[in-house]
């Protein structure tokens, strides 16, 4: 018997970090940002004119654009917006991975990347890190239908240079190659400025990780004109309007306030040098991190009785039970209230086990 269901879609979806109801918790497990979104974008909220929501926002939201593109010192038409990053993301492998050569991508990396290919049926081929979870360059010399890497990589929070990077692009000219920089700005490198000698590089980023702003939905990617220009066309063939009006003003606000964006960046990277060293010195591998999370081991104690072990005491971290990194946990650098009571109950943890 044929039925309607035969006929649909059958996918394994991405899994975001754990969104839980519960009060009083220590949420640590999907790298938001501790501090809230600069007062500007704040005052952006409370003074939007509700009034002009009858209207569509601003056409391909040109004067986000225009910020970004001032912000990062480019033209307008090399700046791409969207309903975040994994928004434009996914926009980028419809508009670029369309060979029948098989994209590459490193193995461990953000677990988005698979379920796109598998959503846009793009053939995909991944290399290992090495044991050091680095990207060996070498492994990208092979011809591909495209290339992904974010950098930082998550969850291994380690970030590559710009010779790393320049390498990279020696090899694939043929191909568009996609920098997730989702992560860049807790100190990382980034290739915003190598967009203007390399027309196949696009560079992602967001609002989401630095900016405080995940709730708003707000990403980008910035690139030569002929990448952005495709971008806008297979944006327009499917939603013309992917960011709205009053992400659009908030957008705006947060990057007129380079001081609180830099000096809640700053805490973070201390409070993320303080964790490191906290946890190296109770024993725990801590990898060396460029972005707001760490990846953690310890060789005494099972990862995944220490995720269960703070989730019973109200600290959710991060847990992948995936090979290679099962015997990791990820974290989140919270404030250094959320850290100290991540830090005790870490403590209570080696204790007791
Ligand atoms: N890239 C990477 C590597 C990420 O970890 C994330 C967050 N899950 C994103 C992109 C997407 O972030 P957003 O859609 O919130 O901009």
């Amino acid at each position: 018997m044929n039925s309607f269901t035969d006929n649909l879609r059958k996918i394994e979806p991405y899994v975001p970090g754990e969104q839980s109801k519960e009060k009083d918790i220590v949420k640590i497990n999907a790298n938001e940002n501790p501090y809230p979104p600069s007062p500007k974008a704040v005052e952006a909220l409370k003074s939007f004119n509700t009034d002009s929501l009858r209207f569509y926002p601003n056409a391909n939201a040109t004067v986000l654009k225009e910020a970004l593109a001032e912000y990062y010192g480019v033209e307008v038409e090399n700046v791409f917006v969207g309903n975040g990053s994994d928004d434009v993301l996914a926009l980028a492998f419809q508009s670029f991975f369309c060979s029948d050569k098989p994209i590459v991508y490193p193995d461990i990396t953000y677990s988005f990347y698979p379920v796109w290919c598998e959503l846009f049926n793009i053939p995909f081929k991944t290399y290992p890190l090495d044991k050091d979870f680095r990207i060996n360059v070498e492994d990208y010399r092979e011809q591909n239908g495209g290339v992904v890497i974010p950098n930082p990589n998550a969850p291994t929070s380690l970030c590559e240079g710009e010779q790393f990077i320049r390498t990279l692009l020696s090899y694939n000219t043929d191909s568009v190659v996609i920098v997730d920089e989702a992560y860049v700005d807790f100190g990382g490198y980034s290739s915003v400025a190598l967009t203007k000698e390399y027309e196949n590089l696009l560079v992602c980023g967001t609002f989401s990780k630095s900016r405080s702003l995940a709730g708003m939905r707000i990403g980008f990617a910035i690139g030569s004109k002929t990448l952005i220009s495709v971008l806008e066309a297979v944006k327009n063939s499917y939603n013309s309007y992917t960011v709205d009006s009053l992400s659009i003003a908030m957008g705006i606000a947060s990057l007129e306030d380079d001081g609180y964006f830099k000096s809640t960046i700053n805490k973070v990277i201390a409070t993320r040098s303080r964790v490191t060293n906290e946890l190296r010195a109770l024993g725990f591998e801590v990898l060396d991190s460029s972005s707001n999370f760490i990846l953690v081991t310890h060789s005494d104690y099972s990862m995944k009785e220490y995720f269960e072990f703070l989730k019973s005491k109200k600290v959710f971290i991060r847990y992948f039970s995936l090979p290679r990194i099962d015997k990791y946990v990820r974290i989140t650098i919270g404030t250094d209230g959320e850290m100290d009571v991540f830090l005790a109950e870490t403590k209570r943890f080696l204790e007791e086990k």
